[in-house]
């Protein structure tokens, strides 16, 4: 057998296991020291009471024999399929149920949906970005370019005529920066990718965190958008289900004709056997009227902490951008200091972990991410001492 060298190319990430060695490092010489972690990616709020209720009762539902269930469809139960339906609708996106693919979360579909796609294809990826995209792509040996996303363009880089790219990966709000296009903005990519034959792999894993009407939180929202784009969406974020795992992927017919959802319905029903019927009753909770309430509920609860961090770091005059629409807030490290640097002041100084924004790209250098995941108590704490500090 020949293994697949392209795993070779694929860079390691020391990203998350450096900042570990280095908290460790820090709290063994200073065991006296609190410190605060504002650079996890993960959700912290439980899963809210209309879902637990509706994960108990189809347990329940899986001990009996009238209402067992083996097997499902692998593209998921029309209940929730249904669901997911009504949720576009409310955004004034109409879409018919065979287009919406229930999946296990979107890290796997944005792998997955690789198999669809031939290998001499040339990937469009912003830099800074969410690492999955170049790993997957890395490892089924595809070439990629990279755009850039910086403060010159606000994060949020356009199409340019003399691109020459296949495969587009978007993603807004964007992880780790924060920004979100605007209409108008997609509307220049999915015009591009019309025009180029393109394919946009949009990923909108943080779509519910858009409160302002007029940004867009599916691109089907752009005209021209269902001819040219696929949709990853995911309820992790949406509503703490990152270890319980649901999300849906949008594959339109409209897409090449419809060759592109009857190879993705084939390529699921060949190597997926669906996401769990107890979790599907999860995630359909989710969408209830009680369940946007409760998950809401939640999601503003982020949306003050990202606020609290935002307007320390506005008083003391330091550059940034996100949190509004999103969990994350993306800002320059002060005094010219790199990444790395910012990272061991604050860890050093205020003992406040953050994510380096180098470790996202190149462009990331010189940036810092902070989450707002953490807890309301941790983050004031935080952003108290930050303020005292830079006082
Ligand atoms: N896309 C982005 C941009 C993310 O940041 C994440 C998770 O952090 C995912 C996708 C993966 O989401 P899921 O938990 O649905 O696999």
């Amino acid at each position: 057998m020949k293994v697949n060298t392209n795993y070779q190319n694929i860079s390691d990430s020391y990203l998350f296991s450096t900042i570990a060695k280095k908290v460790n490092e820090f709290a063994a010489k200073n065991p006296d020291k609190k410190i605060i972690r504002l650079g996890i990616g993960d959700v912290t709020l439980p899963l809210c009471k209309v879902v637990v209720n509706a994960l108990k009762s189809a347990s329940e539902e899986m001990g009996v024999k009238e209402t067992f269930r083996g097997y499902g469809p692998e593209q998921g139960y029309d209940f929730l399929r249904e669901k997911v339906q009504a949720y576009y609708k409310s955004h004034n996106v109409s879409l018919d149920i065979d287009e919406i693919f229930i999946s296990d979360g979107a890290k796997s579909d944005l792998g997955n949906i690789l198999d669809l796609f031939a290998v001499d294809n040339t990937v469009l990826v912003p830099d800074p970005v969410y690492p999955v995209y170049v790993d997957t792509n890395t490892m089924a040996g595809r070439k990629i370019v990279y755009i850039d996303a910086n403060a010159s363009n606000n994060f949020l880089p356009l199409p340019d005529e003399s691109m020459k790219v296949d495969i587009i990966y978007l993603c807004s709000p964007n992880n780790p920066t924060g920004a979100v296009y605007n209409k108008e903005q997609l509307k220049k990519w999915v015009d591009y990718a019309n025009k180029n034959k393109a394919v946009i792999l949009f990923d909108a894993a943080y779509e519910c965190f858009i409160t302002d009407e007029n940004l867009p939180r599916s691109i089907y929202e752009i005209e021209g958008a269902k001819t040219c784009a696929i949709e990853f969406c995911s309820l992790s974020k949406m509503a703490g289900f990152t270890g319980t795992r649901c999300g849906y992927t949008v594959v339109p017919k409209a897409l090449e004709n419809g060759l592109l959802n009857k190879m993705w319905l084939r390529r699921q029903t060949t190597k997926f056997n669906g996401v769990p019927y107890i979790v599907q009753k999860g995630a359909e909770a989710v969408f209830t009227s009680e369940g946007q309430t409760e998950i809401q509920e939640n999601l503003n609860y982020y949306k003050e902490n990202a606020k609290i961090i935002s307007q320390t770091l506005e008083k003391h005059n330091i550059w940034h951008i996100g949190g509004k629409h999103s969990p994350y807030i993306w800002l320059k490290c002060p005094n010219n200091m790199s990444s790395w640097e910012f990272f061991d002041y604050l860890l050093s100084n205020v003992q406040i972990v953050g994510t380096p924004g180098s470790g996202f790209g190149k462009n990331g250098e010189g940036y810092f991410r902070l989450t707002s995941f953490g807890s309301r108590e941790n983050t004031i704490e935080a952003m108290k001492r930050l303020d005292d500090f830079l006082k």
